[in-house]
């Protein structure tokens, strides 16, 4: 066996590893399994399939499934700009995520851009049927200029993954794009300046399901006086697009208890994700 093969199936194991050991912190036993390869036509229902103990997992569990692009209706110029909470059935539209990125410039809006390195945008699959909204970058988002880069993304990546997606199905984005300083919580004004470009990032990307994550991503999209804890696992609706509250990543990393609730919230979305899924024509 060749030097590269035997260092990749190194990485295959240790990733494996990795994730059986993040499944079990879940509260996961379980593991219904689709190969590489595979192809989509084949995935059931996990009830359908044989279970697999983790304590038997084997060594390849990187997941199959490609990005699935959902063809919608292109076009209509219905503006998202109106009062939070109107339930108006979303509509894709016309504009693209470089011009919205090019209206927020390097944006003097909120006093946010005082301490920040750099506007930190939406980022990922524009065509995923799912999305991701945090709070603010942090450190690490504001040097590399991405959400979620830092470790709440290192624990949201194996999020996705354990969905049985990749990190590049889906798009993240914040309700602010700038760093708060020491990572306080973005004041309600300085959310109300920047949410409007992610509302129009949405317009445009329109995810079939959007994950919120914690109070700030919560509060800003939908009219609620409920805190995270009560409304977390109910779908919700943000201009006919299904929303899920959930706990954010940062909060995980500091009680890992919540870890088993937010499973069952994600088990929601990528169960919903999974019935709706669009027909291939061949
Ligand atoms: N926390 C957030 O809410 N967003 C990020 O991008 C990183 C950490």
């Amino acid at each position: 066996m060749s030097e590269d093969i035997t260092t990749e199936l190194i990485e295959v194991l240790h990733h494996a590893r990795e994730q059986a050991k993040f499944l079990r912190e879940l509260g996961v036993e379980n593991l219904a399994l689709n190969f590489a390869g595979e192809p989509d036509s084949s995935i059931k229902p996990e009830i359908e399939r044989a279970p697999v103990p983790l304590s038997h997992l084997p060594p390849v569990v990187a997941p199959s499934r490609k990005a699935v692009i959902t063809s919608r209706a292109a076009g209509s110029d219905e503006s998202l700009f109106g009062e939070l909470g109107a339930p108006v059935l979303a509509a894709r539209s016309s504009e693209s995520l470089e011009q919205i990125w090019h209206d927020i410039g390097d944006c003097t809006r909120c006093g946010l851009c005082e301490g920040r390195t750099q506007v930190v945008n939406t980022h990922g699959n524009r065509t995923a049927r799912l999305m991701f909204v945090g709070e603010a970058p942090g450190a690490d988002e504001d040097a590399q200029g991405k959400p979620f880069v830092g470790r709440a993304g290192q624990l949201l990546t194996k999020m996705i993954e354990a969905m049985g997606m990749k990190r590049e199905d889906v798009i993240i984005g914040n309700v602010n794009r700038c760093r708060p300083p020491g990572n306080r919580q973005p004041t309600l004004e300085e959310a109300a300046i920047c949410r409007p470009f992610l509302f129009r990032e949405i317009s445009a990307i329109q995810p079939e399901v959007i994950v919120v994550m914690g109070n700030t991503a919560l509060r800003n999209l939908l009219e609620l006086r409920e805190g995270i804890t009560r409304v977390r696992g109910r779908f919700q609706d943000f201009r006919g697009i299904k929303v899920m509250p959930t706990f954010h990543p940062a909060y995980l990393l500091r009680d890992p208890s919540k870890k088993r609730e937010t499973w069952e919230d994600l088990k929601m979305v990528r169960d919903y994700l999974e019935a709706n899924k669009p027909r291939s024509n061949s």
